[in-house]
């Protein structure tokens, strides 16, 4: 596979059949890029990218981003890296640290070392867990962070992609190899999948099936959701960006909703009831949901001004719209699954 036949340019994602890497496959494609993507299929899955293996520009390798043979292929047919790929959600981070921590420092350092390799640029997927459980909100890219102890599984994925990002301005400052980090905050959109822990996929499925949605905590707890369309055009900018190159960049929206005023909002835009009665909103302890020694943030808000001032980014998706297509999204998939 010769890059830039064409005129185009070459894309690896690491992780490109998950759900923001099959989104941003979408977009390099559409703006003529040639996307090779790499997935074991852990936690990404075919049917996120089923409707781009005809694109004779979409190429695919069932593999793992530790299999130096392959990745050292891909890397040197490709113009540039997007790692996406990661042991993410909550839930996992939970159930199997082990997985969670091998899988997002070992890859990274497979990612790195190839790039290096042929000096390639690399644009690295980090995280707003990064920043812990830190109250000094908005976080802004250069904060101090506040994590728990190591005997606490979750602060166990924020120092895994500490780890990764650490790892890549090393490979920039001390080997002048071009890394670009943007921390993702909480991202939506279709195709997330709610069995590793994430919020807005569980609730919309839950309005759907009739289910009460399951709040956990008291539901004031805060995030900012951002579109998965916003995120991915801001993910391609940066990599266009010579003056992204060595920085690290927050991605998110600054639209702040409590978990609760969440739950309604899904379930206003599901068609169903917003009364707080037990079969609209069911209140769950973390100790249910997560066990006895979980933490959570009780609010997560990204300070902006960096990118916005370096792009002129901003996100354009309203939270109505966006869980309007979630829903939308899930229905039809439904009604595929059925007919
Ligand atoms: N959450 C919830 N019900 C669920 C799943 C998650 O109330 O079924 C809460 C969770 O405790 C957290 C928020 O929603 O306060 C966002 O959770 P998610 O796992 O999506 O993202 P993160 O905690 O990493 O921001």
């Amino acid at each position: 596979m010769a890059s830039n036949t064409n005129g185009g340019r070459t894309a690896l994602i690491t992780g490109g059949a998950g759900f923001i890497g099959s989104h941003l496959a979408e977009s390099l494609l559409d703006k003529g890029y040639r996307v090779t993507i790499i997935d074991n299929l852990s936690t990404g899955r075919i049917e996120n990218i089923a409707h781009l293996t005809e694109n004779p520009s979409f190429h695919f390798a069932v593999d793992d981003i530790t299999s130096d043979v392959v990745m050292d292929r891909l890397v040197s047919e490709c113009d540039v890296i997007f790692h996406m790929a990661a042991a993410v959600g909550v839930q996992l981070i939970v159930n199997d640290p082990v997985h969670v921590i091998e899988t997002n420092v070992l890859g990274t350092h497979a990612v790195l070392k190839a790039a290096n390799r042929y000096r390639k640029k690399v644009l690295i997927a980090s995280t707003s867990e990064i920043y812990g459980k830190s109250e000094n909100v908005p976080f802004g890219e250069d904060d101090d962070r506040l994590l728990g102890p190591t005997t606490k599984a979750r602060w166990s994925y924020s120092t895994s992609k500490a780890v990764d990002e650490f790892l890549g301005l090393a490979y920039h400052q001390q080997l002048g190899l071009p890394i670009v980090i943007f921390r993702l905050f909480n991202t939506v959109g279709p195709r997330q999948t709610g069995q590793y822990g994430m919020v807005v996929p569980r609730f919309a499925q839950q309005a759907i099936d009739g289910d009460p949605i399951t709040v956990y905590g008291d539901g004031k707890q805060t995030r900012c959701f951002c579109d998965v369309r916003d995120t991915v055009r801001a993910i391609v900018a940066l990599s266009e960006s010579q003056d992204a190159i060595g920085r690290v960049f927050n991605i998110g929206s600054t639209e702040e909703i409590s978990i609760t005023d969440l739950a309604k909002l899904v379930l206003r835009q599901a068609g169903r009831s917003t009364d707080m009665t037990k079969e609209s909103i069911r209140f769950v302890p973390y100790e249910l949901a997560y066990g006895s020694d979980f933490e959570d943030m009780r609010r997560r808000v990204p300070d902006t001004s960096r990118i916005q001032g370096a792009l002129g980014w901003q996100p354009e998706f309203t939270l109505e719209t966006t869980i309007g297509n979630v829903i939308a999204s899930l229905r039809q998939r439904h009604a595929v699954a059925s007919g």
